[in-house]
């Protein structure tokens, strides 16, 4: 029987029930896999959906999908990394050879999550077989991936903050430059200013976007909005779709990025684009949130709806982009930042994204 590493992880043992923070025991990597310990996590929306059930994977499992670490031991084969190698976790890989990746559209490979139902440790106290959520299960203090789930970690930016770029950044910056495909001078808005929200809306001024609305609930969140970029902070309400037309000279913005998932945000962010605008979802909902349009106004107003998965991006290709923003001085990734705890820490995060309180909660290691 293989070598197997005792380490700490959250994991969710069934829909609904709350997170536990308890050992387990990882097996040595097998061919093709590397063992990574961590450095720091970030908290996504998509754990709390994994746990509640929006989002579905075999359970039980070990979360966490958007981290980075250090390569520790390789499995047989692994010739891309070696210990000691500083590591961005992807939970996504692609496939190379499916429709998807075949035409280029590595996000939506077909096989990026056939890992999920792996076994990919188990309890250390009951030795239940546990699943590694969305393949990197990375709220561990190690974790045994994929060879294909990790990419060089970029020079010169810390661990801690190169962990974000493995989902927030990616999705934000790609909802902007691979999906909306905003253009200098457009206007955009951004409904929901979470981790994924601050990353849109830093995206939306690299582009160079010249009014640049933020839209949420919270009245806390317009600091960390106008410092990530945001030109008009508006708390949301029924006339949220007017208000942003008045700041674009009645006109609406060329550009909504949706980061909340639910009928109604998705339904004001779509209204509040001008005629031919373009509407992208990045928000994950339930199959619940049903949006409603009528015929007439299809036609109308030109406009367009797109969803947006992992940002529409080929990590591997965009990586090395978002570092250079960083290094350069116009993405700041310590910004999204605005707690750091300990794995203990998480159900709190979770509580706190139910609230709508804070943008990314990062677990440091
Ligand atoms: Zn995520
Ligand atoms: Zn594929």
């Amino acid at each position: 029987m293989a070598v197997r590493t005792a380490v700490r992880a959250a994991v969710v043992p069934a829909i609904g029930a709350p997170l536990e923070v308890t050992g387990i025991e990882l097996p040595e990597p097998g061919p093709g896999q590397v063992r990574v310990k961590l450095a720091a996590a970030g908290v996504c929306h998509s754990d709390l959906s994994l746990s509640n059930g929006t989002m579905r994977v075999p359970l039980p499992a070990v979360l966490g999908h958007e981290g980075a670490g250090t390569v520790v031991a390789v499995g047989e084969g692994v010739t891309r990394v070696a210990p000691g190698d500083d590591v961005v976790l992807n939970w996504a890989p692609s496939c190379g050879s499916c429709h998807a990746c075949t035409l280029g559209e590595v996000w939506l490979c077909a096989n990026a999550l056939a890992g999920a139902a792996d076994v990919h440790a188990r309890r250390a106290d009951d030795g239940t077989d546990l699943h590694p959520g969305l393949n990197v299960a990375a709220f561990a203090e190690e974790t045994v991936v994929s060879a294909s789930c990790v990419l060089p970690a970029p020079e010169g930016i810390p661990l801690t903050e190169a962990a974000l770029l493995g989902c927030a950044v990616l999705t934000g910056y790609g909802a902007v430059h691979h999906s909306a495909r905003v253009r200098e001078g457009e206007t955009v808005a951004v409904f929901g200013v979470g981790g994924v929200g601050l990353a849109t809306l830093q995206a939306a001024r690299i582009a160079g976007a010249s009014t640049i609305v933020a839209v949420d609930v919270s009245p806390e969140k317009e600091e960390l909005a106008r410092a990530a970029g945001a030109t008009d902070y508006l708390l949301a309400s029924d006339t949220t779709a007017r208000e942003v037309r008045a700041l674009t000279g009645k006109q609406g913005v060329d550009v909504a990025v949706e980061c909340v998932g639910r009928a109604t945000t998705i339904r004001t962010a779509w209204e509040s684009t001008r005629r031919g605008g373009r509407t992208t979802v990045v928000g994950i909902g339930g199959k619940d949130q049903q949006v409603t349009f009528n015929a007439l106004e299809i036609f109308h107003w030109g406009r367009t709806l797109s969803g947006c998965v992992y940002g529409n991006a080929d990590p591997a290709r965009d990586l090395p982009v978002l570092a250079e923003h960083v290094r350069a001085g116009r993405l700041d990734l310590g910004a999204l930042v605005t707690e750091r705890i300990a794995l203990d820490g998480i159900p709190a995060a979770f509580e706190n994204m139910l609230a709508g309180k804070g943008g990314r909660a990062l677990v440091v290691f």
